[in-house]
């Protein structure tokens, strides 16, 4: 049985071809499916009734099965979402005074073992299916619209007014499906959300950048994290096979195609590790011809770690150095402690977390 929520509009179309139906049932269907909610054929009334039958038989519209809701003290949310019997990934949302900010996930797990982040910590288990990760964005569509003062919003009005791919995983190393749900999410029959407010995040995965650009150009953000390659390859291990030099070149690539001008540079202040002011000086030299952005994330702590997050005075000293120099820095305000939503304390729940450490693939393979 096919879950006609994998496909874009495009390859809708090839498959309402392949039944001998006319393309723009694509159309139809986006709008039904993801526009409106609609998962029932039966309610679908501008389909023809032969037609919709057919459907029933052979496919279905299916999204992944929410476990939990969580609602955090200052409004964010999280949704634990379940992915098979063994895994679960997790969803954010962040409302905000102009705007509401889903934050999605890509893989279950990930495989690039940044050493401060707990996603990272559990290893690799899977890739989100396309109907997975644009499920997410259904998922929290529906069940904001059910809360008091949302539902009186008029139909067309959004909720959710951005996304951003900076939930579990490492959305550029499960490349196909990411970017068919990012053109769901930018599809006028779907989403329509400009590429502006859709967020990629990478930890540099030079090749896929390269890719990206050319096949769905949104908005950027690098984890960057360290100013210098024998730093950054112990704490962002991918930077060994993609250092700083070829990954500063990649984002200036990207930036030709880009709906922005400038990429988002993230970067975790550690304790002690990489938040002195001899790093921020290292840094201004790295990033020197790339027109760019930082985002300074205090570190969010998570069990066993063998972090601190750094002193409220040194992320200061931090950013004004990057301030003086004539950059815009934002420092990332803690979301939904409470109900482990933050940035990097995002880690599902898995089943046996020893085998799937011993799950990681090595960089070399990815
Ligand atoms: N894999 C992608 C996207 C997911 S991580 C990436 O690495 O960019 C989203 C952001 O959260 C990244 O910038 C990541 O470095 C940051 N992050 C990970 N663990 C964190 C932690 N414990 N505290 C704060 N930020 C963290
Ligand atoms: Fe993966 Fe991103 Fe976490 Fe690194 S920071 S382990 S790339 S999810």
């Amino acid at each position: 049985m096919i879950n006609l929520l994998n496909y874009n509009q495009a390859q809708l179309a090839d498959y309402f071809a392949s039944i001998g139906e006319k393309p723009f049932r694509a159309k139809q269907l986006m709008r039904w499916m993801h526009r409106f909610g609609v998962h029932d054929f039966e309610q679908m009334t501008d389909i023809a009734k032969v037609l919709r039958e057919k459907l029933a038989i052979e496919s279905e519209i299916t999204l992944p099965t929410v476990q939990l809701e969580q609602v955090s003290n200052d409004g964010t949310r999280k949704w634990l979402i379940g992915t098979d019997t063994a895994n679960s990934i997790e969803t954010v949302f962040i409302p905000e005074d102009d705007r509401g900010t889903l934050c999605i996930s890509s893989q279950v797990g990930c495989a690039l073992a940044c050493t401060f982040c707990s996603t990272g910590a559990q290893g690799f288990n899977r890739n989100l299916s396309v109907a997975e990760i644009i499920g997410q964005l259904a998922i929290a569509n529906q069940s904001l619209r059910q809360e008091p003062g949302y539902e009186l919003l008029p139909a067309g009005e959004r909720i959710i007014s951005n996304v951003v791919m900076m939930g579990m995983g490492e959305p550029l190393a499960n490349y196909d499906n990411v970017v068919t749900a990012m053109q769901i999410m930018l599809d006028d029959n779907a989403y329509g959300l400009s590429r502006r407010r859709v967020t990629l995040s990478t930890s540099g995965l030079v090749p896929a950048m390269d890719r990206l650009k050319e096949d769905c150009p949104v908005a950027l953000a690098v984890s960057l994290h360290a100013p210098n390659d024998a730093l950054r390859d112990v704490i962002v291990p991918i930077n060994k096979k993609y250092p700083l030099k070829e990954l500063m070149a990649a984002c200036n690539r990207y930036l030709e195609k880009a709906p922005r001008d400038f990429v988002t540079f993230e970067y975790v202040m550690l304790d002690g590790v990489n938040d002195t002011a001899e790093h921020a000086h290292q840094l201004l030299e790295v990033v020197r011809n790339v027109s760019c952005k930082f985002n300074l994330i205090p570190f969010n702590p998570f069990p066993n770690s063998g972090y601190q997050t750094s002193k409220a005075s040194h992320i200061r000293v931090f950013r004004d150095i990057l301030m003086q120099a004539g950059y815009v820095v934002t420092v990332r305000k803690t979301r939904g402690e409470d109900i482990d939503a933050a940035c990097g304390q995002l880690a599902g729940k898995v089943l046996d977390k020893t085998k799937r450490t011993a799950n990681r693939i090595p960089i070399e393979a990815i």
